[in-house]
């Protein structure tokens, strides 16, 4: 045994010191959700070296952007709601403001104070639970990203009404991909796949066209609506199936239309694909509440965005720069 371990650990230090191109994968569970790194790298201390600056700079943006997490900046946020603006780091005004401009550029179809229903929906297995007509009524009232105030002098944010929350889960996810991508990055690494749930970050390739990458049907398994070759971007997908359950035939999900108070309904899936990762998650989510229609217009309408959209009968739409796999 110790003789064998002896030789792995010379063949290790051989393939570590020569540089041949080695592809290093590793996993974990961050932010709540799978964690993926792919880096083509010369030695594969290097790949540790990477994994290891992508989870901290993730575990960072989470203990400064969930809202589940007591004390974290964001639950004082939603503490000091109609009482006091409260002053925060560059970043998280940064990811605040972001999200705003796709609230003014979706007339309130992305709005982070849907966090104001979210005590009424449990998606947890066993506790499955839909509100009542009324209590979504009740809820929607706090449900406006006009309640919030930002001023960007002061790097404050102002909930102006006591109830109204804000929850970042439909961006922060994208922002911590983009900031997790910068610290591989400074490692010198340039061939690089980032991926957290639906959200991906995609730098290099392993070719020189970039890295083959498939979307996947909501639905059928196995099935690829698009094979695309992607460097240097990002694509984010949201989807009905990531956190929903069906009760009495209906299927609830974890995406809300402020408009209703309910999950969203026409969408199964979205694609986007944008510059920066902040601006795939929070477009995907974005064009899901939006529709196939109104959706599809507004990716029209936004330069270096593309976006493939299943509709809840299982039609296809893409953009111009998306080709639909018809196989
Ligand atoms: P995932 O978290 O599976 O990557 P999304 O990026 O689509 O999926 O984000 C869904 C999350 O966004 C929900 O779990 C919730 O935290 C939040 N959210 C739900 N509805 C909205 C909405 N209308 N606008 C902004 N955020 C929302
Ligand atoms: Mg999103």
């Amino acid at each position: 045994m110790r003789t064998f371990l002896f030789f792995i650990t010379l063949i290790l230090t051989a393939l570590s010191s020569t540089s041949f191109a080695a592809t290093v994968k590793k996993t974990a569970v961050v932010m709540g959700t799978d964690f993926e790194m792919t880096v083509v790298v010369d030695d594969v201390v290097m790949g540790e070296k990477a994994f290891d600056a992508a989870i901290s700079e993730m575990r960072r943006i989470e203990e400064e952007m969930s809202e589940w997490i007591p004390g974290s900046p964001v639950s004082k946020i939603n503490k000091d709601a109609g009482i006091m603006p409260v002053k925060v780091s560059n970043e998280l005004f940064k990811v605040i403001a972001a999200a705003q401009e796709v609230s003014r550029l979706t007339e309130g179809a992305f709005d982070i104070t849907w966090a104001g229903t979210r005590g009424l929906w449990d998606f947890t297995k066993g506790k499955e639970r839909v509100p009542t007509d009324e209590e979504v009524k009740k809820t929607r009232a706090n449900v406006d990203y006009r309640f919030i105030e930002l001023d960007p002098d002061k790097l404050t944010v102002f909930l102006k009404k006591r109830g109204v929350a804000i929850g970042l889960g439909a961006i922060a996810k994208g922002y911590a991909v983009d900031k997790a991508m910068q610290a591989v990055a400074a490692l010198g690494i340039k061939n690089v796949i980032l991926k957290a749930g639906g959200d991906m970050r995609v730098q290099g390739g392993d070719t020189l066209d970039g890295w083959k990458i498939g979307i996947k049907h909501p639905r059928e398994k196995g099935r690829l609506i698009a094979k695309l070759e992607l460097k240097d971007i990002s694509i984010s997908t949201s989807g009905d199936y990531e956190r929903f359950f069906i009760k009495d035939g209906v299927l609830y999900h974890h995406i809300i239309d402020p408009s209703t108070g309910y999950p969203a309904k026409g969408v199964m899936s979205v694609t986007v694909i944008a510059p920066d990762t902040m601006t795939s998650d929070a477009l995907s989510t974005a064009v899901f509440v939006l529709g196939p229609i109104k959706g599809m217009a507004l990716v029209k309408r936004l330069k270096g965005v593309e976006a493939v959209i299943v509709d809840s009968d299982g039609r296809i739409a893409a953009s111009a720069g998306v080709l639909i796999n018809r196989e």
